[in-house]
């Protein structure tokens, strides 16, 4: 068996938080999601965050940022993980 684990050679862009320097944002950059990747890529940037990229295995890692939690942030908003789109 030669199972090559898809999040360690998947490739996800990542967002630090601005405080804590930990990761608030990912998003797995796969070939079908490369326009709404790059959006959101780029609201992150005008919002003045590093954006980098590192693989989906290392996302998952963490460390991932809690400021939200302390601050009892309401509905937080899962953009990690394979969302089906819904066309309207
Ligand atoms: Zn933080």
């Amino acid at each position: 068996m030669n199972e090559v684990s898809d999040s360690e050679t998947t490739m996800a862009y990542v967002t630090r938080c601005k405080e804590c320097k930990k990761l608030v944002f990912a998003y797995v950059d796969r070939p079908e999601s490369q326009k709404d990747c790059a959006r959101a890529v780029a609201d992150c940037i005008k919002e003045g965050y590093i954006v980098e990229r590192m693989t989906v295995s290392e996302v998952r890692e963490g460390p991932w940022c809690d400021c939200k939690l302390k601050k009892k942030d309401d509905g937080q908003e899962e953009m990690f993980g394979d969302e089906e789109e819904s066309s309207e």
